[in-house]
């Protein structure tokens, strides 16, 4: 079937796209325990974003798995095919000229890797929200920690599967850092990324 398909040259590319919005696009992309602040960080920084006029889309761990990941469990397989999918829609989005913030717990390097391949390595950025296990459970945002515990739950990332840290992200913030504190680390990180540089 893929042999008969190819690929068809647009002349509004994603060159045009970035000019028009006068900024570059890429790919944010948060990782790290269930309830250690990815949405919450990604939300502020998108609202920051938004306020200077960059074109900001957030993909999130629930709104994809409700949506076009639906019927992905939980194992590694199907985490796999769920990080594929985020790393093809990711580029589809970067073509379309958006900058954009992805949290997921992604817990596979593996997978990460295969992102970042997928978006090519120059629109990649990973933040690490490095926050203790303690401190999520301590949170337990939806209660699935608590779940797990319960054995209700099983391949719960930090409990009862494995969540392999990145080993040189571009941002690391912690839970010690301010909601604030984290948005201004992964801004000052993005700020000349987001300037049209000969991109192309
Ligand atoms: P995730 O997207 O990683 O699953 P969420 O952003 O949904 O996590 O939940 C994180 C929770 O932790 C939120 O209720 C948030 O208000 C709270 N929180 C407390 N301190 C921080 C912090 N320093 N950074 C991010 N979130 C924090």
């Amino acid at each position: 079937m893929e042999k008969n398909i190819t690929s068809h040259s647009f002349v509004i590319n994603r060159k045009a796209r970035r000019m028009a919005n006068g900024h570059n696009s890429f790919l944010i992309f948060f990782t790290g325990l269930s309830g250690s602040g990815k949405s919450t960080i990604a939300n502020a920084l998108e609202e920051k974003l938004y306020r200077s006029n960059v074109k900001t889309y957030i993909l999130d761990g629930d709104n994809i798995r409700l949506g076009i990941n639906r019927g992905l469990t939980f194992s590694p397989e199907d985490r796999s095919e769920n990080n594929r999918r985020i790393g093809e829609i990711s580029k589809l989005f970067i073509d379309a000229g958006m900058l954009v913030l992805a949290a997921f717990v992604a817990p596979y390097k593996k997978d990460r890797e295969l992102i970042k391949t997928t978006v090519g390595k120059d629109n990649y950025i990973e933040v690490f929200v490095n926050t203790s296990i303690e401190e999520c459970e301590r949170r337990d945002v939806k209660g699935l920690y608590k779940k797990a515990r319960l054995g209700e739950i099983k391949n719960m990332t930090g409990v009862s599967a494995p969540y392999e840290s990145p080993i040189n992200p571009d941002v690391e913030v912690t839970h010690h850092d301010t909601v604030k504190e984290s948005v201004e680390m992964i801004y000052e990180k993005i700020k000349l990324k987001l300037e049209i540089i000969n991109n192309e």
